[in-house]
């Protein structure tokens, strides 16, 4: 189903780990309305500014999923409010993000992807660095 211009609700649900362990890594109805919310009000919105390719590495993951992949137990990817957006160069697309005056919750900067996400009603604006990530 394709929920913008640019993204799909398969791509925010696929896991290579799912796939690999054979478990599903379904959303449920919410958790489908916090992913349509996080693309609708966030990732297209950003991916239009940006205009380049933005990948998800990683979207929803169910809980089985989510400590497979060694997730915290309350990361919000578990609820489908945050996304892995893989890109070329992701600390220029975190400052892509800080300068679009865009809502969100959190960003985090790894060394190959920017995780993003959008929690209605709580954006903190939050910037985070991964380890070993310099600020
Ligand atoms: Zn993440």
């Amino acid at each position: 189903m394709k929920l913008t211009n640019n993204f799909t609700l398969d791509e925010l649900c696929h896991s290579n780990t799912a796939k690999l362990k054979k478990i599903r890594n379904n959303a449920d109805e919410e958790q489908i309305e916090n992913l349509r919310t996080l693309t609708i009000r966030l990732l297209q919105p950003l991916r239009d500014i940006y205009g380049y390719p933005m990948y998800i590495n990683s979207g929803f993951r169910s809980q089985e999923v989510n400590k497979l992949v060694g997730g915290v137990p309350t990361s919000q990817h578990t609820k489908g409010q945050a996304a892995d957006v893989r890109v070329e160069n992701p600390r220029k697309l975190l400052s892509v993000l800080l300068q679009s005056g865009l809502i969100f919750d959190q960003a985090i900067l790894y060394p190959t992807f920017l995780h993003l996400s959008y929690n209605t009603g709580n954006n903190r604006r939050q910037v985070l660095y991964a380890k070993g990530v310099k600020p």
